[in-house]
């Protein structure tokens, strides 16, 4: 399946895109998570966007159609992908079904997970990051097994410099700016498959399995 995942930040895009990642046997691609190690590397392109991430602002949408389309037609996503925190602006949705349409295929669906303001600063604020394998933890609602390791890995987690609370008021205005438009954009595309997102993490899972299955393949 060719699934977007739609959502503020802290919304649970990351958390729900593993299992549905493996459930569902298709790639998980983040565009945050490909931007982080862009600039973990060094190379050209981290350089070009580590200012903008930083302020949390988002990056032009020039430079990240392009990462995303590169990474799209890699190999393993021939057999469907999950794109999760792209895309961002209707430029970038453009992009997409354009880039898709040469190929002759489209997105399966689009699936919302509703946040309440409230509710994601809470969220960013305790959120913890494997370093090695990008599972995500939040100190009180899903707090790893021994404090600072990944359960999955071993692996040190960390705190996301964008996470303070600065920055994140500026990425949720972003996010009501320039994505939230996207939910009419899907809507109207009869693509959209609105999820709560303001239950814990295993019944918002529950409610995306269920919503998947009646959503119908292209
Ligand atoms: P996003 O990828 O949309 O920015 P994440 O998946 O990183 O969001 O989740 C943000 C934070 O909220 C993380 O700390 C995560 O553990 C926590 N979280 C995710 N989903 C839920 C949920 N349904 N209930 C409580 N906390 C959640
Ligand atoms: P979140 O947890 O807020 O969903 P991400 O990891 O998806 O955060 O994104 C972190 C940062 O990377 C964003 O604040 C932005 O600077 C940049 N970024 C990620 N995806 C995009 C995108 N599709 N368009 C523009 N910038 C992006
Ligand atoms: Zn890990």
């Amino acid at each position: 399946m060719r699934l977007v995942l739609l959502g503020a930040p802290g919304a649970g895009k990351g958390t729900q895109a593993e299992p549905m990642s493996r459930e569902l046997g298709a790639v998980h691609i983040s565009s945050g998570d490909l931007f982080r190690e862009a600039v973990r590397q060094g190379t050209e392109l981290g350089r070009q966007v580590k200012s903008y991430i930083d302020r949390g602002a988002l990056v032009p949408d020039e430079i990240t159609v392009r990462m995303v389309m590169e990474r799209i037609s890699a190999p393993d996503a021939s057999k469907g992908f999950i794109l999760d925190g792209f895309p961002r602006t209707l430029e970038q949705a453009r992009a997409l079904d354009a880039a898709l349409a040469q190929h002759g295929i489209s997105l399966d669906g689009v699936v919302y997970i509703n946040v309440s303001p409230e509710e994601l600063q809470r969220r960013l604020g305790g959120r913890w990051i494997c370093r090695r394998c990008q599972a995500v933890y939040h100190e009180v609602y899903s707090p790893p097994k021994i404090s600072g390791r990944c359960d999955r890995c071993g692996g040190e987690l960390y705190q996301r410099e964008d996470d303070k609370a600065q920055t994140v008021k500026k990425r949720i205005d972003v996010y009501s700016r320039e994505t939230a438009p996207l939910i009419a954009y899907y809507r109207e595309a009869d693509k959209l498959i609105e999820i709560d997102g303001e239950q814990d993490i295993d019944r918002v899972r529950r409610d995306i399995t269920a919503a998947l299955k009646n959503c119908k393949r292209t």
